[in-house]
């Protein structure tokens, strides 16, 4: 029988049960203060279900739980967690349609989006199944000779997982399946707005055999508190955050105190450049993707499009054009290419961005409000002639409001890309490859994709630079985010 703690909620294909509550040691259950937040779906403002809000005596015993099971887990055999993580790759892609229906009610992204979302998280911990087992320590002689140099991989410690709400699935997914690969045990921390496809996430990897203590659940509707509690925890040896830049400095203020070693993947503000000899047509499809996916709340998203002047006017049709071609909608309708935005403060930081931007001289050229009704949606906008200095080109935007700047030379678009805080991924369009590579070497970003507006991949290091973070997801070192490198030095 279902415990009370589940809520049912329906879709085309069937009736998906979602669990609800905190995941301790094993069993999901209420929070000890019997307390609830709901969770709303953005596209019509209903509430979808009531989520356990933990009191801080439940996140701590979740940590304890943790702490616990640590040297258990972190002891098991790597083809174990190998076996355990391809397993939970299958139920990924078996539960695809049911996690993409719950994350596109929570969220807003249309359901292909979701599904993709669904897939590329499969992905990540198919990726991790296979380097675990594989991965490798050193033996070496000490070079004045007289004993050996072994190194070996340990897991770091019980690890906090703090997650953001524009991509719910992906981000849970690609942390802790690198910390459960690695042999740490977790205390995940979904955002309050879109928690649900994180509790599908857990209840799967429960399912394909992660043991009790090993993942933990929390949800809460005051992060901050929790997190603070938590993070004095000498106990806790691993923080790994997605989300804003003034969050995450808050939590490496925290985590400085007891030196807990930190990955931070923070706030971005991507340049989209297009250079003189691009081809217009083909830069234009890629800003689209770059800008309107998930109505542009994404870390990676084209926040500035420089154009070079000569190129500017074809780039501004073929754009203009695939603009009029996106689809406003609820994510769960067929066809939708852009849904609503998160939540209603989400859309007034949108709105407000756009009016200053106006004020101080720039000119819709698209789109351009909100759309009046239930939901909240915001209408695909394209905007010219703001200036470098308005709040819309040095702060994230997130939101689909696609802001086309000019420059006059590759230098100045590449100096105009460089001049700020952030610096996540950046974007280069252009058919000549000693331009490509000469951009991508001096653009100061931990990513940079050329003639390509998606850069996330398992096998990438996925990660920024500046105030866009620390640390890697993915790739080689995703991994190594969550292991200390054990050095043994041994006479012979
Ligand atoms: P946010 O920083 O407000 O929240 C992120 C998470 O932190 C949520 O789970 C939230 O509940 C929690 N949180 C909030 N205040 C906290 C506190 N004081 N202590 C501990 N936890 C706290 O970010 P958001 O609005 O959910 O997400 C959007 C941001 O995330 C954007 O800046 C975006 O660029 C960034 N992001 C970055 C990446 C990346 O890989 N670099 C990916 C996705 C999103």
């Amino acid at each position: 029988m279902k415990p009370s703690n589940w809520t049912t909620l329906s879709a085309p294909h069937g009736q998906i049960d979602v669990p609800t509550g905190l995941f301790i040691g094993g069993e999901w259950r209420s929070a000890s203060n019997s307390n609830t937040f709901d969770v709303q779906n953005p596209a019509d403002e209903t509430v979808i279900a009531a989520v356990a809000d933990a009191s801080l005596e439940d996140a701590l015993e979740a940590l304890e739980v943790a702490t616990r099971v640590q040297n258990e887990w972190g002891t098991t055999t790597t083809r174990h967690r190998s076996n355990i993580l391809r397993r939970a790759y299958d139920l990924l892609l078996e539960r695809k349609e049911d996690i993409a229906w719950v994350m596109s009610l929570e969220m807003g992204k249309p359901l292909a989006e979701a599904r993709g979302e669904v897939q590329v998280s499969a992905d990540y911990i198919q990726w991790y199944s296979e380097q675990v087992p594989q991965q490798r320590g050193g033996y070496s002689d000490a070079p004045n000779g007289g004993y050996k140099i072994i190194t070996t991989h340990q897991p770091v410690g019980p690890s906090y997982l703090v997650t953001p709400w524009n991509f719910p699935l992906s981000m849970g997914a690609r942390k802790a399946g690198a910390a459960l690969a690695a042999g740490c045990t977790v205390l995940i921390k979904p955002a309050a707005l879109t928690p649900l496809s994180t509790h599908m996430f857990v209840q799967l990897l429960h399912d394909a055999g992660v043991p009790q203590g090993a993942l933990n659940l929390i949800t809460t509707s005051s992060a901050s508190g929790q997190s603070k509690a938590l993070m004095s925890r000498p106990t806790l040896r691993k923080v790994s955050f997605t989300g804003s830049t003034a969050v995450g400095t808050t939590l490496l203020k925290q985590a400085a105190d007891h030196v807990m070693t930190s990955s931070m993947e923070l706030g971005g503000n991507g340049p989209f450049i297009v250079l003189s000899d691009a081809d217009p047509v083909e830069a234009a499809a890629g800003a689209a993707v770059a800008k309107f996916r998930n109505a542009g709340q994404v870390c990676v998203a084209a926040n500035r499009i420089i154009v070079e002047k000569s190129v500017a006017p074809a780039f501004r049709e073929a754009f203009l054009a695939k603009v009029a071609q996106l689809k406003v909608g609820p994510g769960t309708e067929d066809g939708v290419d852009v849904g609503p935005l998160v939540d209603g403060n989400q859309r007034n930081n949108v709105q407000k961005l756009l009016e200053d931007a106006i004020d101080q001289g720039a000119v819709v050229i698209a789109g351009g409000e909100a759309a009046p009704g239930a939901g909240y949606f915001f209408a695909p906008t394209v905007v010219a002639n703001a200036s470098l200095d308005s709040a819309l080109a040095t702060k994230e935007i997130f939101g689909p409001i696609a802001s086309i700047y000019e420059a006059e030379s590759d230098d100045q678009a590449i100096e105009a890309a460089n001049n700020t805080p952030f610096g996540l991924v950046s974007y280069v369009y252009t058919r000549d490859i000693t331009k490509a590579i000469q951009a991508a070497e001096r653009l100061e970003s931990g990513m940079v994709g050329i003639n390509r507006p998606v850069v996330a991949d398992p096998a990438a290091p996925f990660g920024g630079i500046k105030a866009s973070g620390l640390g890697k997801e993915g790739g080689h070192s995703g991994i190594e985010e969550y292991q200390i490198e054990k050095y043994i030095a041994v006479t012979v």
